[in-house]
């Protein structure tokens, strides 16, 4: 059963409290929500700057959110607009926000709440995933795209215990050697060490396990 429940859309956009956005449109599905929202002003454009006014065809993205009271399915009407300005080789783009930016497919704040859950407070990757109803591996993209920026100078740091926490992070691989033919098989893992006394992350490094076949047999 679908109920439309759009008059209460003012509402909406203040309980759903996304910046930059208001929500249009509200139906529940089977108890599931669905959230349609927009953008609240025209955006520049990304080449010249120029605020475009004309807009071109929409499509609709989903957009992975935290819970607001609960799952909601949120869905981004997301509009292509034309560059206003004739000097520009830019003819049309289609709009980002700070929430959202180009090519993203999740809220800002969600990807902040999936970092503090897991550098801050000291989940698990797996639990903060399961705690905010995403894969595993958009928590570890989240959690390595913060640590690239916020990752402290190691050599400030006195930690009282170094803890190690170690995952693959990578499908396994085979590589041929060019030499001898034989196929070796590769285990991408990443090792994250982190102050047990803080439970702050403080490095992350790759590292390459080579690991024999079960059979012990290399594959050629
Ligand atoms: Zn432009």
């Amino acid at each position: 059963m679908i109920e439309p429940t759009g008059v209460a859309a003012d509402a909406a956009t203040i309980l759903f409290n996304l910046p930059d956005y208001h929500v249009i449109s509200t139906t529940i599905t089977a108890g599931r929500r669905q959230v349609i929202i927009e953008t609240d002003q025209p955006p520049g454009c990304p080449s010249c700057g120029v605020i475009a006014s004309r807009r071109k065809e929409r499509r609709l993205q989903r957009l992975r959110d935290i819970p607001v009271a609960g799952p909601v399915d949120v869905l981004w009407s997301k509009y292509r607009w034309y560059s206003q300005e004739p000097a520009c080789d830019r003819l049309s783009f289609f709009e980002s926000t700070p929430q959202v930016p180009a090519r993203a497919r999740s809220t800002s704040r969600l990807r902040d709440q999936l970092v503090d859950a897991v550098i801050l407070s000291g989940r698990a990757v797996s639990e903060a995933a399961a705690g905010f109803a995403v894969s595993w591996w958009m928590v570890r993209a989240a959690v390595t795209e913060a640590c690239l920026l916020t990752l402290p100078d190691v050599d400030k740091l006195s930690p009282r215990m170094l803890g190690t926490d170690e995952h693959r992070f990578r499908s396994v691989r085979y590589f041929q050697d060019p030499g001898t033919k034989a196929w070796t098989r590769f285990e991408p893992w990443m090792t994250t060490i982190v102050d047990l006394g803080l439970f702050a992350v403080h490095g992350e490094m790759d590292s390459r396990m080579s690991v024999m076949p079960p059979s012990g047999r290399h594959f050629s």
